[in-house]
């Protein structure tokens, strides 16, 4: 039996589509995801220009479907200007959380670019000090380590500054191994530490692109699960049955050991996210 409290511990990440044939995808995606009563809808920032006009129309529309919206905001490559005018666009269209980030930037792009904020802490204190409580804020966390970390240390040093400048919640790098997780929030109980850390699920539907997306951002596929993934080589009906089952098991550990609720990295398509978080039976 579902329960309300239960339920409001699911969010949906959505990338802004290019086309728009991928704007249909997404408005597809929606119908069928809403329906499982996720707490929000997250929509994803970069930092070159024509991606975020997409991100502005994507929120648009979802908070004209009345629907909960968590956009992503990045800091690098913006002026203190730019991120004060779109926090007042967002307030103005009722926007009440948003995942705060330093984000990237797109390759080729010149060190001269990277703005007047150089880290999140400093993106989440400027929307503190604008506008105080205003705003519930997200942020990123990282139970692997951020691939340009000094040390796990540090790294952890780095998050809790974020928290101190008043970030109500986080949302982990999405991982295959649980312990990492779980050691995370250890290391975050003992710096005092207390905010909810969500764990951001990816559903694994196409080997080679979860192996990109890996590399790029320091997730480590285990050697066990690379192997098999491998294995299957073109059997994409293979790879997505036993990565289904695998991430079942993943979220089925995670909330047996205290997650606080699921973040769903979504890619746009509803059925993989589905078939896990139906699976739960939550
Ligand atoms: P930070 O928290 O600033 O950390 C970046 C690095 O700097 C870390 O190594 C950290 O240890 C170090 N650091 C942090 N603060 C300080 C400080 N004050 N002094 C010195 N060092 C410091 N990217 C996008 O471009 N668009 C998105 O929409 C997007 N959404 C994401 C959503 C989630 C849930 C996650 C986990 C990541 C997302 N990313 C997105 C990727 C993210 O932008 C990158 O991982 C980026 O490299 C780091 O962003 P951050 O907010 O974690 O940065």
């Amino acid at each position: 039996m579902h329960t309300e409290h239960q339920k409001r511990n699911i969010s949906f990440e959505l990338f802004p589509p290019k086309t728009e044939k991928g704007f249909e995808n997404l408005k597809h995606s929606v119908a069928e995801l809403k329906a499982e009563q996720p707490a929000y809808f997250s929509v994803t920032y970069g930092a070159g220009g024509s991606t975020q006009k997409r991100t502005f129309d994507t929120v648009n529309w979802l908070m004209e479907e009345q629907i909960t919206t968590a956009p992503h905001l990045s800091c690098i490559g913006a002026s203190r200007e730019e991120i004060l005018e779109i926090l007042e666009y967002y307030k103005s269209i009722g926007i009440g959380r948003l995942v705060a980030l330093r984000g990237d930037l797109p390759s080729g792009t010149g060190l001269g670019d990277l703005g007047d904020l150089s880290h999140a802490n400093q993106l989440v204190a400027l929307i503190q000090e604008t506008y105080p409580q205003q705003f519930h804020i997200e942020v990123a966390a990282y139970p692997e380590f951020h691939p340009q970390a000094s040390s796990p240390q540090q790294d952890l040093s780095n998050f809790k500054l974020k928290v101190e400048a008043g970030a109500d919640s986080a949302i982990t790098q999405f991982f295959y191994n649980a312990d990492a997780y779980f050691r995370f929030l250890d290391n975050c109980q003992q710096l005092q530490i207390d905010i909810p850390i969500v764990p951001g699920i990816m559903p694994i539907t196409n080997f080679t692109q979860l192996a990109r997306f890996s590399d790029a951002c320091g997730t480590e596929i285990p050697r066990w699960l690379r192997k098999r993934l491998e294995g299957f080589g073109d059997d994409l009906e293979a790879i997505r049955g036993y990565g289904k089952d695998v991430v079942i098991q993943l979220c089925e550990r995670l909330l047996a050991g205290g997650a606080p609720g699921l973040h769903f990295y979504t890619m746009n398509q509803s059925k993989p996210t589905l078939d896990i978080w139906q699976a739960l039976g939550r």
